[in-house]
């Protein structure tokens, strides 16, 4: 059990408080999260992407704050906007769009769309007329636990053709963006995406193409994921934002273009700051199809209510009942019948109290980002978790 200062008093606090299963949201955490961003990179607009975190109290206090919303459909445009985030402040970063997707956002008043194919681009000039447009350049993707690479963005070439062909239709060309793969863990993955917006930075104003944007997409890391392996992630966060900072100066200095930035954090402003309150549905061993034995650890919750990326990281479990407890080496995995419901069980075993009974509370930390956007409507019949937040403002 380990538990950093990100976890924040009041947030475990509210786990124990919980009788009932159910997903936490640290506000003030999330609104710290939120400032220390802006301090580390000033005078950059942040706009939350929001499927990380669908929660109408999270959009509210980080649209307080002035963070904008990075949108992907007209239903999100709709609960943004709803949550008290000014329409100025948002933009519809999903390339994937359908005609009627790009009308709906237009008559909801969006009017910066991201783009990455000509088929896209002649749709939004056709149902968006006049708007504004960025065009997302693919990325590797390495470095990151979830690359994103296949399928969004074009290449520098395509950007070129796509801006050009934007600015032809009567749309404002108006930036580039990138987003260099979710969870990204290496600096070196922001300098290769700068590089190669630079270039295309160039080729455009060589073009007579001004651009007066650049948006540097999502990617920051979460700082309390530990591996398949069990081992703290531990990204180099300061490097990161040092190379950010580096790589903004570099591209303000092209000449051609006015820029501003722009960056869309997903999971690094919400990951932390959520945590469930699950308990034990059993401690079981059993020996698998080699004959050997092994413990599981089925939790009430898992991939398909709060734990969606169980298979590729391992969230931080406390056992508050077992505090330095004796412990076996488990299996984590969900209530679920379908097998991918748990943590990769080749890679990493985690050390579990001996004595956990049925019913016991389970704390699982930073599972603030994508946990409640991918719950299923109940698969097997277990719910979706009910959520609640910790206000930290006096009544
Ligand atoms: C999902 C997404 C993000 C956020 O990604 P994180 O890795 O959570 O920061 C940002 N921008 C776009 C376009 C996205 O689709």
């Amino acid at each position: 059990m380990s538990t950093t200062t990100y976890d924040s008093g009041p947030l475990l606090d509210a786990l124990a408080a919980a009788a009932e299963d159910r997903i936490v949201f640290d506000l003030p955490g999330i609104e710290e999260r939120y400032d220390a961003l802006c301090r580390e990179l000033p005078d950059v607009a942040v706009r939350f992407a929001m499927k990380a975190c669908p929660v109408d109290e999270v959009l509210a206090r980080l649209a307080r704050r002035g963070c904008g919303v990075d949108a992907a459909s007209p239903k999100e445009v709709e609960q943004a906007l709803a949550a008290g985030v000014p329409i100025s402040r948002m933009h519809y970063g999903n390339t994937v769009k359908s005609d009627r997707n790009i009308a709906d956002a237009f008559r909801l008043g969006i009017r910066d769309f991201a783009t990455d194919s000509l088929e896209d681009v002649r749709a939004v000039a056709e149902h968006a007329p006049g708007s504004r447009v960025f065009c997302r350049l693919a990325t590797t993707g390495e470095g990151a636990l979830w690359g994103l690479s296949n399928k969004y963005g074009c290449s520098p070439d395509d950007a070129l053709t796509i801006l050009e062909t934007a600015r032809d239709l009567g749309l404002t060309p108006a930036g580039l963006s990138v987003h260099v793969g979710s969870q990204q863990m290496t600096a070196d993955a922001w300098h290769g995406a700068v590089d190669r917006i630079a270039d295309v930075l160039a080729a455009l104003a060589r073009r007579g193409i001004s651009l007066d944007h650049v948006n540097l997409g999502g990617g920051l890391p979460a700082l309390g994921y530990r591996d398949k392996h069990g081992r703290p992630l531990d990204p180099p966060l300061d490097k990161i934002f040092a190379v950010i900072r580096e790589g903004m100066a570099h591209l303000a200095g092209i000449p051609g273009h006015r820029l501003r930035f722009v960056i869309e954090p997903g999971r690094h402003l919400t990951a932390d700051h959520g945590a469930i309150r699950a308990h034990v549905s059993r401690l079981a061993a059993r020996r698998g199809p080699d004959g050997e034995r092994q413990y599981w650890l089925y939790l009430s919750c898992g991939k398909f209510n709060g734990l969606y990326e169980m298979d590729q990281l391992q969230y931080r479990l406390v056992f508050p009942s077992h505090r330095d407890a004796e412990s076996v080496p488990a299996v984590i995995a969900g209530p679920t019948c379908d097998s991918d419901d748990a943590y990769s069980h080749e890679d990493g075993l985690v050390p579990v109290p001996r004595e956990l009974a049925s019913g016991d509370p389970v704390w699982v930390l930073s599972c603030g980002a994508y946990a409640t956007s991918y719950m299923t409507q109940g698969f097997n019949g277990f719910s979706p978790l009910p959520y609640t937040w910790i206000d930290g403002e006096a009544a």
